[in-house]
């Protein structure tokens, strides 16, 4: 019996690339020897998405869709089609063309070898604007920098996962999973593959610079607490600071030297004033995380879907 892969593709507003993704990853497995089933999730989209995928699940038997109440976000997206995905390992891929499905068979070849993460690595792409790399870059020495996994640059959420990892996967529960560093969390055996990506096909980016800084400060806080030891550490230093400009004052105080500067004094009030909202700030994002946590709501809602309940 041929092995099946499912292929889980989130999409919001994506109208014009579904039918072009579903197709080249038709011609692709028209190659090689595997069964393949492809699950579209509809994250929220306001356009046309929704009832283009359904038209096309209805004509064919391996399109199968999920269809979110409202815009999860892509990382839920891509959560919610592999908590629905059984095949024997599921591959997860962006709607835009922007990962290639050519690299399908190099993927599984890895993975009939014995891997059982297979992920890819964009290679610098010169298509992309200056800003974008810019931030990309910025994006992954952070989250280094910061927590305690280590991503490579331009690691994407185009990834070959076996079906025991993705069982692993259903029973996490994160309101907001930050999938790149879990996959890493994990273990297991992972390779990883160098692609070049494509330019979107049509529509354009839904990232911008916002949500990337974001995303980051979310990989960050959800993986390790290192930001609240920066802060303790932070706070040390400056204290030790401060005590060595004592003898200073004391010098001024006894030899009448009049130390002046209003300026200077404004300048540290608000310079210290905004270090500390930063730390408190960081300390309230943990807060509010386990806030969130803690309520236990469902990370995301299925309204309609064509997957046989198993
Ligand atoms: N996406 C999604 N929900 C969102 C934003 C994006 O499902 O709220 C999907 C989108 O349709 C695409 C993938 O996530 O398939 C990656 O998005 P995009 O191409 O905008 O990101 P980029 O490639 O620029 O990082
Ligand atoms: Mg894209």
């Amino acid at each position: 019996m041929k092995k099946l892969v499912s292929i889980v593709i989130p999409a919001y507003n994506e109208v014009d690339n579904v039918f072009v993704i579903a197709e080249s990853i038709k011609k692709v497995f028209s190659i090689i020897n595997y069964d393949y089933e492809i699950i579209l999730v509809d994250d929220g989209s306001t356009d046309q998405t929704l009832q283009t995928i359904k038209e096309y699940a209805a004509s064919s038997e391996n399109i199968f869709f999920l269809e979110f109440s409202k815009n999860f976000g892509h990382q839920l997206a891509v959560k919610a089609g592999m908590d629905n995905a059984y095949g024997d390992c599921v591959i997860s891929m962006d709607c835009d063309m922007q990962h290639p499905p050519e690299l399908i068979p190099d993927m599984l070849k890895k993975w009939e070898e014995g891997f059982e993460v297979v992920y890819t690595i964009r290679e610098e792409d010169k298509n992309l604007s200056k800003r974008k790399r810019g931030s990309s870059g910025l994006f992954y020495k952070v989250l280094n920098w910061l927590s305690d996994i280590e991503l490579e640059p331009g690691a994407a959420d185009f990834r070959l996962l076996d079906q025991k990892v993705v069982n692993v996967f259903r029973n996490f529960h994160e309101n907001e999973p930050f999938l790149r560093g879990l996959v890493k969390w994990l273990g297991f055996k992972q390779f990883a593959i160098r692609y070049n990506p494509a330019a979107r096909f049509s529509g354009k980016s839904k990232y911008t610079f916002k949500k990337m800084f974001q995303l980051a400060l979310h990989g960050v806080t959800s993986f390790s607490i290192k930001p609240l030891y920066t802060a303790v550490y932070l706070g040390f230093i400056l204290s030790f600071a401060s005590i060595l400009y004592i003898p200073y004052i004391i010098y001024a105080f006894v030899n009448n030297v009049e130390v002046s500067g209003w300026a200077s004094v404004i300048m540290t009030i608000v310079f210290f004033g905004g270090l500390q909202l930063i730390i408190l700030g960081i300390i309230g994002i943990y807060v509010g995380k386990m806030f969130m946590q803690t309520k236990n709501r469902p990370s995301y809602i299925i309204r309609s879907t064509n997957i046989p309940i198993k």
